[in-house]
């Protein structure tokens, strides 16, 4: 199955994540990361088709898709 990972530490909380989702997968946090930004989380893995749109739209490349059969 596809999947993100998202590397808080690199988020800035842009929330351009959440847009980019076809599927409304990426939300954002209440909880804010050492930085103190409110970071992106990956909601509801298995819905995710792994088209990469999230991982392209971040500015800050803190997205990394991971396509089926990849660890
Ligand atoms: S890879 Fe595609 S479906 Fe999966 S979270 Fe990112 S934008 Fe959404
Ligand atoms: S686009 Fe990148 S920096 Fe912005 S909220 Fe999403 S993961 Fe964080």
């Amino acid at each position: 199955m596809p999947k993100i990972v998202i590397d808080e530490a690199r988020c800035k909380g842009c929330g351009l994540c959440t847009i980019a989702c076809p599927r409304k997968l990426v939300k954002m946090s209440d909880a804010p990361n050492s930085l103190g930004y409110n970071v992106a989380i990956f909601t509801e893995p298995e819905k995710c088709t792994g088209c990469a749109l999230c991982a392209e739209m971040c500015p800050d490349v803190a997205i990394t898709v991971y396509k089926e059969g990849e660890p």
